[in-house]
């Protein structure tokens, strides 16, 4: 599966907004849009009337980023969303959320939605006690998300769990630190997501 090897501080000064692909390094004054808080390249400083068809486009870019999605994968996502019952944009999200390496990475077994990518991928992550390395494997109310046996032991993951107490567990999850497992409690909903996102405006880009 292609993914983008580029900078990422470089997609947060884009979108304007931390997008917190860095792990540790984006609760540090190291963050590179708390230094240089404007756009990349050599017209980043300068004012520029964005449509908005820009607008709408930077929005679904922003939430791409943020869940690091390819266009052709997001597109899919979005069609899925949009035959499910209820509000589209709203659908789309609650689909992101339920990516396997989200819940990874928000039940704190790695510091960034990238580092979950690869944990899941090199199999060290079991669902209901059956390994799965697929990072956009739909995890389920009720299903159990753990860290295999032999991987306890990583200190990387370790230090994530640890760095998680500051994060915080969303309350649609539980997590068991001392077992390295963690539950899909109830379904996701709209406020449990807190990351500024105008679904709305991603809808209208896709219904052109
Ligand atoms: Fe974005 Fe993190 Fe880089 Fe800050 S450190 S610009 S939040 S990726």
């Amino acid at each position: 599966m292609a993914r983008y090897i580029g900078p990422s501080c470089r997609l947060c000064r884009r979108e304007n907004v931390e997008l917190f692909l860095k792990g540790e390094r984006c609760f540090t004054d190291k963050c590179a849009i708390k230094r240089r808080n404007y756009a990349p390249g050599q017209h980043g400083q300068s004012r520029v009337k964005v449509s908005p068809y820009g607008i709408q486009l930077r929005e679904k870019q922003k939430v791409r980023r943020i869940y690091g999605i390819l266009e052709k994968q997001f597109r899919g996502y979005f069609e899925k969303a949009d035959k499910m019952k209820g509000v589209t944009g709203e659908n789309l999200l609650f689909l992101l959320e339920k990516r396997l390496d989200n819940i990874v990475y928000r039940l704190g077994f790695a510091t960034s939605r990238t580092q979950a990518r690869m944990i899941v991928r090199q199999g060290h992550i079991e669902v209901n006690g059956r390994r799965v390395d697929i990072p956009s494997f739909q995890v389920k109310v009720g299903d159990v998300v753990s860290l295999k046996e032999k991987s306890r032991s990583i200190q990387t993951i370790l230090d994530s769990l640890e760095a998680v107490v500051r994060r915080g567990i969303p309350q649609w999850l539980e997590l068991d630190k001392d077992g390295f497992c963690g539950k899909v409690k109830t379904h996701v909903t709209r406020d449990d997501i807190t990351t500024p996102i105008q679904e709305q405006l991603i809808v209208e880009l896709y219904s052109k």
